[in-house]
């Protein structure tokens, strides 16, 4: 336990690269004096392999459709209260034009999971965006084939984001009805074969979920050697069937912040955000506290305001009501008063770099 050791210990422990299980648990177990040497670890393993600048990623939510029915889900297919809505390709583009002068560097594509969206008209959106703006683009919709990717992936597609929410297979399955871990999975690893920057997480405190679960959320991460992992704490949607349910962790909620810094400890160059989750338990500040304890993105809400309320996938999100124009100005206050830059260039994954050369290092051992 780190409570046990002395100040060199626990150097040695946090220095060690190839954490296992109990260095998580143990971790997250952290409290006092030892939490604030957690955070201050995560903190500066975040300086040396990400630096000072976050990069800021606006999000376009451009359809709640969707065909699934993931049972923590506010805008999951049984829920009839939702004002269902779907941008037109016109205005996916102009939202995401007008981000570039918000110096906001990479566009987000989401939406609910829904075989509706055509995957060629989808492709057109990404070609477009890329022949006429200077963003990147990152897309999240969901479970897709491997030709989708692909087909998306040639249009100019940068990276895809796809949680995988728990690494429990029997949690996943009492929470997902339309698919498994294993489909899941599958994706992200069809991903990752196409060479798309890859970003995945997990949520945290769901119901039945327990510490060593978030410990193998943890090592889940870190296995897949993910490009970007987002993470957040669930929060019940009374519309849904957890909506009587509490979070895990529930009177316990530095458990957020735990898991985010162990998640930096164990990951230390894949792109973390904050995400807005961590505004919506903590107001105000969740997001500031996330990019001291190991987060190095942000992403700001730039679905057009009309259509923000009808993407309540929890209650209580932030940023509802602002327009896209005050969430940039509010960003980038937050940014200058923890004393940080904001990226200037794409912020794509810097693993690239490492996995060339350990590729390089392979052909020549062979
Ligand atoms: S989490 Fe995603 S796939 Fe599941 S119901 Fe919500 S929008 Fe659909």
């Amino acid at each position: 336990m780190l409570m046990k050791k002395n100040n060199s210990q626990k150097h040695h422990v946090f220095a060690n690269r190839d954490h296992g299980k109990g260095s998580a648990l143990s971790f997250l177990d952290s409290e006092g004096a030892d939490l604030k040497r957690l955070y201050k670890e995560a903190d500066r393993i975040r300086h040396i392999h990400m630096g000072e600048e976050i990069y800021i990623r606006g999000i376009i939510e451009f359809s709640n459709i969707c065909a699934n029915d993931c049972l923590y889900c506010g805008i999951r297919a049984s829920n009839h209260a939702v004002n269902r809505y779907s941008m037109t390709a016109e205005e996916i583009f102009s939202t995401a034009k007008a981000m570039v002068f918000r110096q906001q560097t990479t566009v987000v594509l989401q939406s609910g999971e829904t075989p509706g969206i055509d995957d060629t008209e989808m492709g057109e959106i990404i070609r477009r965006i890329k022949k006429e703006t200077p963003l990147a683009v990152t897309v999240s919709v969901g479970n897709r084939p491997y030709d989708t990717y692909r087909h998306w992936k040639d249009c100019g597609m940068d990276r895809y984001l796809l949680r995988f929410e728990t690494s429990d297979p029997e949690l996943f399955g009492r929470l997902h009805p339309d698919c498994t871990l294993e489909e899941r999975l599958e994706c992200l690893y069809a991903l990752k074969e196409l060479g798309v920057q890859t970003g995945s997480g997990f949520m945290i405190g769901l119901p039945g979920e327990t510490v060593d679960t978030l410990a193998e959320n943890i090592l889940l991460c870190q296995k897949l050697d993910l490009d970007m992992i987002g993470i957040g704490p669930f929060i019940p949607h009374p519309e849904t069937p957890l909506g009587g349910e509490k979070n895990a962790y529930e009177g316990n909620e530095e458990m957020f912040f735990k898991a985010l810094a162990v998640l930096r400890i164990f990951n230390p160059d894949a792109h973390i955000p904050a995400t807005t989750a961590y505004d919506a338990v903590f107001p105000g500040v969740g997001r500031n506290l996330a990019l001291q304890r190991g987060a190095n993105i942000f992403m700001p809400n730039d679905t057009p305001v009309g259509h923000r309320k009808d993407y309540l996938l929890y209650p209580g999100k932030p940023c509802v009501d602002e327009s896209a124009d005050q969430c940039a100005s509010c960003v980038l206050m937050r940014i200058e008063s923890l004393g940080r830059t904001i990226g200037k260039g794409h912020g794509h994954s810097i693993k690239n770099h490492r996995r060339n050369s350990e590729h390089g290092r392979h052909k020549h051992a062979g």
